[in-house]
């Protein structure tokens, strides 16, 4: 097998280095830079160069190169820690979504808008209640006349309080099976009936929210692709949700740079962390084979279901240990010099142990994806 990338494809990757080097520096690297480094202004900078919407027909903004092309993108926006978050719900899965069930007039009014970094989305899957078994949710979208009247609740929501439309699921049907009574919508978070609350998480930030619904009017064209059918259209969405390399590069700042602590410290020659530390570069490296086999299929057509699944489950995991790795290689030592670079990596070590188990739920918990695993991988039917 060939690994090697084109000689374009590595120009690109100079070019995208030469332009974070030049915009990236007075800011400290940050962990988890497509979840919390939420920076309109920079995503407008991607925006001008067109590297967001990369994969996507010209005529929305996009510039028709490959998956493979937009993996090095964001493989070095993450490894510099760029704040990526403004951007990167609607280049990743709500501008793939369009495209795929979008009417002309959506993808006409929305993906321009996005390519440009203009918008900003959140994504209303999770419920209280559920979150695995999504197809169970509540939310319901009732149709009168020209406009369906959306009323439940979000969980988790991501974004939601700084964001200009949901894209999200309702019960448009329920006295269908479960699976078929369905439906996708695009909601502007401006409308009026919608409450958001902040949930904050253990390491104290506010990035997710619960948000409510009563009696919100969505007009009949923000119905995306057909009725009672999003139950479909979901599942492929959530396969390209859950197999870029975000799943593995969230915290490979602070790997790069425990590795630089550990080398100038003289921890390095103590073998047992020098055995650690090469084997969390082993597993990036097999995580990273993994993301890449995924944007390989789908640069040939093809669509990715248990391939992704292996490639979110093993990545996230793989980010929880980097966590628990530079934590432990930090240890007691940092508490006791508090000013020294050792208590600011500490401070992000510290930061990362907290939020990592969320690596493993968000997008799918690795139980979940197991299944998948187990059944499409592996052939095997699930028991009684
Ligand atoms: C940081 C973060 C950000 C998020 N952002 C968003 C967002 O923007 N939008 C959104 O809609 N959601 C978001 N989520 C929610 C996320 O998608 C759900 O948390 C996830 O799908 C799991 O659902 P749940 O929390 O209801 O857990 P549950 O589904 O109740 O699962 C609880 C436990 O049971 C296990 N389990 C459940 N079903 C099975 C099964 N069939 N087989 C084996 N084990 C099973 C799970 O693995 C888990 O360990 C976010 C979550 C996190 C942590």
């Amino acid at each position: 097998m060939e690994f090697a990338l084109s000689a374009e494809q590595e120009a690109f990757r100079t070019e995208i280095r030469e332009f974070l080097a030049r915009e990236l520096t007075d800011q400290a690297p940050i962990e988890d830079g497509w979840i919390t480094g939420f920076s309109r202004e920079f995503s407008h900078k991607l925006g001008a160069r067109g590297w967001i919407g990369l994969t996507w027909p010209k005529q929305y903004g996009g510039q028709e190169k490959t998956y493979l092309d937009r993996l090095i993108l964001t493989e070095e926006l993450l490894r510099a820690g760029a704040p990526v978050a403004a951007h990167w719900l609607g280049d990743r899965q709500v501008g793939p979504a369009l495209l795929a069930y979008g009417s002309e007039e959506q993808k006409a009014a929305i993906l321009p808008r996005v390519t440009r970094g203009e918008v900003v989305f959140c994504l209303g899957m999770s419920e209280p209640g559920s979150g695995s078994d999504l197809a169970s949710l509540r939310t319901k979208a009732v149709e009168e006349g020209d406009h369906f009247s959306l009323s439940g609740q979000k969980i988790w929501t991501s974004f939601a309080h700084v964001a200009d439309y949901a894209y999200l699921v309702a019960r448009t049907d329920p006295d269908a099976p479960k699976h078929k009574g369905i439906s996708e919508f695009m909601v502007d978070m401006q409308t009026p009936g919608i409450e958001v609350r902040p949930l904050v998480d253990i390491t104290g930030e506010h990035h997710f929210n619960e948000v409510f619904f009563d009696n919100v009017k969505v007009p009949h064209e923000w119905l995306i692709g057909e009725k009672n059918r999003g139950w479909y259209q979901i599942a492929s969405q959530l396969d390209y949700e859950r197999s870029g390399i975000e799943r593995l590069l969230s915290n490979y700042p602070l790997f790069r740079d425990a590795v630089a602590y550990a080398k100038h410290t003289g921890q390095a020659k103590d073998p047992l962390v020098r055995n650690r530390l090469a084997e969390m570069h082993i597993e990036l490296e097999l995580g990273r084979s993994m993301v890449y086999r995924v944007a390989w299929m789908l640069t040939q057509g093809g669509i990715p279901n248990y391939e992704a699944a292996m490639a979110k489950c093993y990545c996230t995991e793989v980010e929880q240990r980097i966590a628990d790795t530079v934590s432990g290689l930090l240890g007691d030592y940092a508490v006791l010099m508090p000013d020294s670079p050792a208590a600011r990596l500490a401070g992000r070590a510290a930061r990362e142990y907290l939020y990592a188990p969320a690596y493993t739920i968000q997008g799918g918990t690795s139980n979940v994806l197991r299944n998948i695993m187990a059944i499409r991988g592996l052939g095997l039917q699930p028991g009684r």
